[in-house]
């Protein structure tokens, strides 16, 4: 019997327990699911970082914390994880945030606010650019950014990305490094954000790497909020230098009604909707880790403890 502990809050077992319980018997695992295990007896801890767990130092027998969500800032540096930690890759995540992104890429690439609000009465018949001739870039290449260009691409969009280190054999330009950053940037037209928070990334768009973007870029991050410094974004929204933001997370969630993005012309915010980690297909790669931890197989989606994702 392996014991499995829920550590999440009390509105998500709901919605949890039945796509685990699924998961876990379609994998052919014996689980004992339960939100309440003794600490010393857990196997395994099914986490999500603003759950009732935050000390792993009871967890003695425990052999792997399987995060619920993509991001893993709120627990990667928590001094009393010794186990291994293993991030969400779930298509229904995955699929959530191409859709968001591609819905956002097009609004902006079509120019739909035009037609949508402030309408005057006067006939501009300027058909937009296809989209071979507008560029995106995309900060990046994991599970997310790699989909998002997918499809991007598929639409038939100039897309390049960014990421740590030089991936190969990609259809499309890649970079990395500071260097690759600023190449990255200056053919962006429309830049998605889709890194995780770590020390190296946060403000990875400053007033310097702002002011590498084409005149009137528009910035999309459904990445993390501390990605961006917010002072040099509203600066450069004030010059015209970004054109439009489009952003879904933010330093402080939820956003303070009285943060200026919320007034701003040229902000969009939607809050945290971007996607979601969804019960039935996620709970597919949690059974598929707690199968391979028994199995004696390497798990998936380690996270790097080091470079803190
Ligand atoms: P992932 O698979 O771990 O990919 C992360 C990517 O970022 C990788 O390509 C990585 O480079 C790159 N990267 C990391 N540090 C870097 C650095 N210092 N410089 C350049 N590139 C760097 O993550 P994912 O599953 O795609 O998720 C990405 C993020 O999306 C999550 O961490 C989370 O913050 C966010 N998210 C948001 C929502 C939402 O609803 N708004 C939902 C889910 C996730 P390498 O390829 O070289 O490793």
């Amino acid at each position: 019997m392996i014991r499995v502990l829920f550590a999440a809050r009390d509105a998500a077992w709901p919605e949890w327990e039945t796509p685990l319980r699924d998961a876990f018997a379609d994998a052919g695992l014996d689980v004992d699911l339960a939100r309440d295990h003794p600490a010393d007896k857990v196997d395994y801890i099914v986490l999500a970082p603003n759950g009732p767990v935050g000390d792993f130092a009871p967890f003695t027998a425990c052999k792997a914390v399987l995060n619920l969500w993509a991001g893993v800032e709120d627990v990667v540096h928590n001094p009393t994880l010794t186990q291994p930690l293993a991030r969400m890759v779930d298509p229904g995540l995955t699929q959530g945030m191409v859709e968001y992104v591609t819905g956002h890429v097009l609004r902006h690439h079509l120019g739909l606010d035009a037609h949508l609000h402030g309408q005057d009465g006067q006939w501009r018949p300027d058909p937009p650019p296809l989209a071979a001739d507008r560029r995106v870039g995309i900060l990046g290449l994991g599970a997310l950014g790699l989909a998002c260009a997918d499809m991007l691409r598929h639409l038939g969009f100039d897309v390049a990305g960014w990421s740590r280190r030089l991936h190969d054999g990609l259809p499309f330009p890649a970079f990395a490094g500071q260097d690759g950053l600023a190449t990255l940037l200056r053919r962006s037209d429309i830049l998605v954000l889709l890194l995780p928070l770590t020390d190296a990334t946060r403000h990875v768009l400053n007033a310097t790497t702002l002011a590498q973007l084409p005149m009137g870029a528009v910035v999309l991050n459904p990445g993390r909020g501390g990605l961006i410094d917010d002072a040099a974004l509203l600066a450069a929204l004030d010059t015209g230098q970004v054109g439009h933001a489009t952003l879904d997370t933010f330093t402080t969630e939820p956003l303070p009604p009285d943060h200026p993005f919320w007034a701003h012309p040229g902000v969009t915010v939607t809050p945290h909707i971007a996607s979601a980690t969804r019960p039935v297909t996620a709970a597919r790669t949690v059974a598929e880790n707690i199968r391979r931890g028994e199995a004696g197989e390497p798990l998936l989606h380690l996270v790097d403890r080091k470079a803190g994702y």
